[in-house]
């Protein structure tokens, strides 16, 4: 995610960079395929297992499942596992690409029985497209209508039975319609740091990067408890040591590592203090609208509500209000303001 006011490619950034295809590869590989080597996200699992080990056992599909929660958090990897498990073919998609109603028509048509379909933030489908959605859901038809005006007419189609897997950031701006048609409704919760550590040591070991127990609790520490920031601060910090050492992350490594890419103790990078000092600058502790936060700091509305507040909020530095948003004295004290 580039940062146009700060002029900086953030690392601190849960977004997936799809135009960064060697990232993708890498990012694949990292990604757990089974419940074993998925860490953390007990209550998930728990639940998840027994939805799928009674559909094994009545031989029927799974309910739908909406999966939400701050970005990079597991929901796409999470689907994939499900898939897994249940042994069932896997399509992913997301809301963006699905234009037309007959883009949702043609990828349904082309499901086969036990198929799970993942559609990634699915807060964001059309009207016209979640409209056939509705009824795909619930009782596997397609009713959509071909040609328009006088010409056009109402087909009804028999759908495979299926199972949808939505992901979003965003369960607020769901029609409830939709929402209701999910049978399984889980939050994913941000990681403990023991287990991002563990992620760290388990993505590692499969990058075949050398991490001391110690630089990987760092990291741990500053990843903001999110995997896919743990995943890219671990690669970030074995390019440096390449260069600049013997390839071993030690923690002296990891800590100028991490004083080059400004990332603090608190995994709050340069585009985030600059955000809340700009909004205690100007606004001292009255609430602000999210769009003149977007419009001082040069990020869409969306980026901030999705990738900078979570954590912000969570670490208890700026409060959502009715009127607004507040930065604390937390970030206050945190920015020595
Ligand atoms: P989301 O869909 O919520 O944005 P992803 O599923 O794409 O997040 O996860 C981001 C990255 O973090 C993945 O590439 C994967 O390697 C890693 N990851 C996510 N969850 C876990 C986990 N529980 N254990 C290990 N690695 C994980």
């Amino acid at each position: 995610m580039y940062n146009r006011a700060m002029g900086i490619e953030r690392v601190i950034d849960t977004s997936l960079h799809e135009d960064d295809a060697e990232e993708n590869v890498v990012e694949f590989s990292l990604r757990p395929t089974n419940f074993e080597e998925y860490i953390g996200q007990k209550r998930l699992k728990t639940n998840l297992k027994l939805a799928i080990d009674a559909a094994k056992k009545r031989g029927d599909v799974l309910d739908h499942i909406l999966l939400y929660g701050p970005p990079g958090l597991g929901k796409t990897t999470m689907a994939g596992v499900i898939a897994h498990e249940m042994g069932a073919n896997f399509r992913a998609t997301s809301a963006p690409s699905i234009e037309k109603a007959g883009d949702l028509a043609s990828i349904l048509t082309n499901l086969t029985d036990g198929n799970i379909l993942f559609i990634d933030e699915i807060h964001r489908l059309r009207r016209a497209v979640e409209e056939i959605l509705y009824s795909a859901m619930e009782d596997y038809k397609l009713d959509i209508v071909i040609g328009k005006g006088p010409a056009g007419r109402s087909v009804k189609l028999d759908l495979p039975h299926f199972t949808l897997i939505g992901a979003t950031t965003q369960t607020g701006n769901l029609a409830a319609p939709l929402r209701d048609r999910f049978g399984h409704s889980y939050r994913l919760e941000y990681y403990g740091e023991d287990d991002i550590q563990k992620i760290i040591e388990r993505s590692a070991n499969l990058l075949e990067a050398k991490i001391e127990p110690d630089a990987a609790k760092l990291l741990a520490q500053r990843s903001r408890l999110t995997p896919r920031i743990a995943n890219r601060l671990l690669k970030r910090v074995r390019d440096y040591a390449d260069v600049n050492g013997d390839g071993i992350i030690d923690v002296p490594t990891a800590k100028s590592a991490l004083e080059m890419l400004e990332i603090d103790e608190l995994g709050l990078d340069p585009a985030d203090r600059n955000m809340l000092s700009l909004m205690l600058d100007k606004y001292g502790d009255k609430p602000v609208g999210l769009n003149t936060i977007a419009a001082l700091t040069g990020d869409e509305a969306s980026t901030i509500e999705d990738y900078y507040e979570p954590f912000l909020m969570r670490l208890g530095m700026i409060q959502r209000t009715p009127k607004g948003r507040i930065a604390t004295d937390v970030a206050r004290k945190h920015l020595k303001k």
